[in-house]
């Protein structure tokens, strides 16, 4: 039985930035910030008054209601240097974040054979996962091979979905109930797989529910990508977008 997936994004919907990669300088990567970057957003929204949570705490109601300035930062696929270079400014900060994690690449030292090798993709290994755990570190699937689950048959998808949940749940004694899907593909035959293989929430990169597929869904949570491109003038113009969509 489908559960009731109607969700209204309501005021007070917090700000949910999605990276990368985070690397020691600007790179040409799309997906990768530098940490100046991200020290800057982090201090951008500070100065504005903004608490960061994790996913996790705002989806569990620890945020409060009446606060219309919460941000959370959320890493997608478990790169490395999540670890050596995002952690580090998240700790000086004191704040925490949600990282998604591709659960078959844990531990590799390089993109999977047949995949492009674009140098220091490397994935985080359990030994940092426990340990940005046990800091507070929230952590989700974005299963298990980054197939794009719109594109798979069910029974594929259905395994993507529920194998990297298992693998999680087990790694982290704890119950994960978030998705991120591999590019952001998601459809109604992929909420219901979802549901099945036992997750709540899930999200997507892409800004506002007018550009969500029309799916109005916490299985389809928007968020804010933020990528190398973004400078101060369009991470400024991506932070008014919010304030304006969030103002409706
Ligand atoms: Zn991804």
């Amino acid at each position: 039985m489908r559960k009731e997936i109607t969700y209204k994004i309501k005021k007070n919907y917090p700000l949910i930035l999605a990276y990368h990669r985070v690397c020691e300088k600007k790179s040409s990567e799309r997906i990768a910030s530098s940490v100046k970057q991200l020290k800057w957003h982090i201090q951008f929204l500070r100065n504005r008054g903004f608490t960061f949570y994790t996913l996790k705490q705002w989806l569990n109601g620890e945020v409060s209601s009446n606060s219309s300035k919460t941000a959370i930062l959320t890493f997608d696929d478990g790169w490395r240097d999540n670890y050596e270079l995002a952690f580090p400014v998240l700790k000086k900060f004191g704040i925490s974040a949600t990282v998604f994690i591709i659960t078959n690449y844990i531990e590799l030292d390089a993109m999977p054979e047949g995949m492009a090798e674009i140098k220091g993709r490397r994935f985080l290994t359990l030994k940092m996962i426990n340990e940005m755990s046990k800091y507070g570190i929230d952590f989700g699937s974005h299963t298990s091979t980054h197939r794009v689950l719109t594109k798979c048959s069910s029974q594929e998808a259905f395994r993507e979905l529920a194998n990297s949940r298992d693998k999680l749940n087990n790694l982290l004694r704890t119950n994960v109930t978030t998705i991120c899907y591999p590019k952001s593909q998601v459809n109604d035959r992929v909420i219901s797989l979802a549901i099945k293989a036992g997750y709540e929430y899930g999200v997507v990169t892409q800004p506002f529910r007018k550009q969500s597929n029309g799916l109005n869904s916490p299985l389809a949570l928007p968020r804010v990508g933020i990528y190398s491109t973004d400078n101060k003038l369009r991470f400024l113009i991506k932070y008014l977008k919010y304030l304006w969509n969030n103002s409706l």
